[in-house]
């Protein structure tokens, strides 16, 4: 899959951001090392601090559903250009810290343009706990027998 259609899944899921507070709505679409794509939207709360972004919703999505590997994210807020937040920089390094970012500006033609990014860029130096141990959380799809 190449970086626009995954800019594109972003933008499609941006339809359903719920974002009655700000209206700034975001779509991510999370592209896993092995092709899969979750998508994820930006979700305000009445108490504001439970709002989630939307780059935060697929990787939970995803991490639930067992993926562990992940090689790119696009995000999309529409006309302008939007980058993930500082929390979901950490969140999103956590688990790739090579991720791919990928977001989309407008050129001076009113075209899109699309700005390709290593999380390395946006976060030099993430916050990481030294695992004790294998908690055997490698994710299920790399060969569990269920
Ligand atoms: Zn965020």
């Amino acid at each position: 899959m190449d970086y626009s259609e995954l800019y594109g899944i972003a933008k499609e899921a941006r339809k359903n951001a719920y974002a009655p507070f700000s209206g700034f709505r975001v779509g991510a679409a999370l592209l896993t090392e092995e092709g899969r794509v979750y998508t994820g939207v930006n979700v305000e709360n009445s108490s504001y601090g439970a709002t989630i972004c939307a780059e935060r919703t697929a990787f939970v999505k995803a991490i639930s559903e067992g993926e562990r590997r992940f090689s790119a994210i696009a995000v999309s807020a529409g006309e302008e250009e939007a980058l993930p937040c500082g929390i979901c920089r950490q969140f999103m390094f956590e688990f790739a810290p090579d991720l791919t970012v990928i977001t989309a500006g407008t050129g001076p033609d009113g075209e899109e343009m699309l700005r390709i990014r290593p999380l390395g860029e946006l976060l030099p130096e993430g916050f990481r706990l030294a695992p004790e141990e294998s908690t055997g959380d490698e994710g299920r799809k790399e060969g569990d027998k269920e």
